[in-house]
């Protein structure tokens, strides 16, 4: 019997994974070169976690959620999101006692949504989280740290920003608004409706056409903050300037999280169509404090990998691929023990090369030399053995090159890395 993997979870395929690695990669690179080191948490979490730090309110926890129970003991939940999780592990570590922290992770999140291009059931988040700093200016070097991973894979994404208040201002405005939305029901949608009542800040997000203009004559929050929000608001803008990190204000940017605060920010693509947020960041200086921390402000990000690795594609570049440098061919009965020796050495000067294992007429392996993309093959036997010295074949240009096999290694190049 064929089983299928479970809708709108994917497989990343050998000849896919080249572009996950390389984001990886430079996401690694640029993290650490902003302080940002690397926790792993668990996928699984106790339900609760997400009830308090996501918000029952929010679609997240509310429809997106993959909830069980386990044999009857604890209600958990796979983890729709990186934020929650991290912030358990700062406070169940201890971790806030040696003052502030740059953290980053990277891997699978859970949100049970209508599958179409860039949403999925399991996709992959680089996210980052800062703990311990109120002060605008980590919010800055965080923002320019996307900005900085974009560059260094040539991707153009466009930046908003926004600040959404705080405890001070927020709950008069959304009284605010939520009187102007009752007012306006008949011409909003029914999401748009029903949000009204349990999370007004997000109706503001709508994207159905119709709301748009409707949604663009409610009150703003940006005319409505207190001194603190609108003194970090300018910090923020006057620091991006600073940095020459171009960005666009937007009042209608909102998280769909309850926890966050001032800051928040969305890197956006046009490469992606409908879903095209690729990064969601902002200000949470509360949720450590909710899920029984002391204290301490936090800001971070979490940034889609499949929606990254869409914009690549869309931009034409080819998946990097680890190819061998040569592959090694057996004429003979000597040659079959003399290709796996010869192999071993190679790779333990750090050069890679591959064999068909299966051995056989020349032609096939050398076709198999061909389908791997080895950049050079080389026949070994008998007569090579004997004789210390054989051909090394360009696979491109078909040209051979006699080589003294004791040389090889110094005559090919080493794999990256190696
Ligand atoms: P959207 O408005 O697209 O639903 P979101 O506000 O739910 O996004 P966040 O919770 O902020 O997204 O997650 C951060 C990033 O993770 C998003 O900007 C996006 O790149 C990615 N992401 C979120 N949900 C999915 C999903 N179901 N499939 C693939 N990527 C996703
Ligand atoms: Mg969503």
């Amino acid at each position: 019997m064929k089983i299928n993997g479970v809708k709108g979870m994917n497989d990343i395929l050998p000849a896919q994974v080249g572009r996950w690695q390389e984001i990886e990669r430079v996401a690694r690179d640029v993290f650490a070169l902003h302080g940002y080191r690397e926790v792993r948490t668990p996928v699984v979490e106790p339900y609760a976690l997400y009830a308090r730090g996501v918000g029952e309110a929010t679609d997240i926890v509310n429809k997106e959620m993959y909830v069980f129970e386990d044999k009857g003991e604890e209600k958990l939940a796979l983890r729709p999101e990186g934020t929650a999780g991290t912030v358990r592990a700062f406070i169940e570590h201890g971790a806030y006692v040696e003052g502030p922290q740059k953290w980053f992770y990277v891997g699978p999140m859970f949100r049970r949504e209508r599958p179409q291009k860039g949403r999925y059931r399991q996709f992959h988040q680089l996210g980052v989280e800062a703990f311990g700093i109120a002060e605008p200016a980590i919010d800055v070097e965080q923002i320019a740290m996307v900005a900085e991973l974009f560059r260094r894979l040539s991707v153009t994404a466009s930046l908003q920003v926004n600040s959404v208040g705080d405890a001070a201002c927020r709950p008069a405005y959304l009284e605010e608004l939520r009187a102007w939305l009752r007012a306006h029901g008949g011409a909003l949608c029914s999401d748009c409706r029903e949000r009204t009542e349990r999370n007004p800040l997000r109706v503001l997000d709508c994207k159905v056409p119709t709301c748009q203009p409707v949604l663009a004559e409610a009150p703003g929050l940006l005319e409505r903050l207190c001194d603190g929000c609108r003194t970090h608001f300018d910090a923020v803008r006057q620091g991006l300037e600073d940095l020459g990190v171009p960005y666009r204000v937007n009042p209608r940017l909102v998280r769909g999280l309850d926890y966050y605060v001032r800051t928040a920010y969305e890197f956006t693509s046009d490469a992606l169509g409908s879903q095209s947020a690729v990064v969601g960041g902002g200000r949470y200086d509360g949720l450590v404090e909710t899920l029984g921390g002391p204290p301490t402000p936090g800001i971070g990000f979490g940034m889609g990998e499949e929606r990254l690795a869409l914009i690549l594609e869309a931009a034409g570049r080819p998946v990097a691929e680890n190819r061998p440098e040569v592959f090694l061919i057996s004429a003979d009965d000597v040659g079959r023990r003399e290709v796996l020796r010869r192999a071993a050495a190679l790779r333990r000067a750090g050069i890679a090369c591959d064999l068909d294992a299966r051995g056989g007429k020349l032609a096939r392996q050398f076709k198999q030399a061909e389908r791997v993309g080895a950049r050079f093959a080389i026949v070994l036997g008998a007569a090579e053995a004997a004789s210390g010295q054989a051909k090394l074949k360009d696979m491109a240009t078909r040209e051979e090159t006699p080589v003294v096999l004791a040389d090889l290694a110094g005559r090919l190049r080493p794999a990256a890395g190696a």
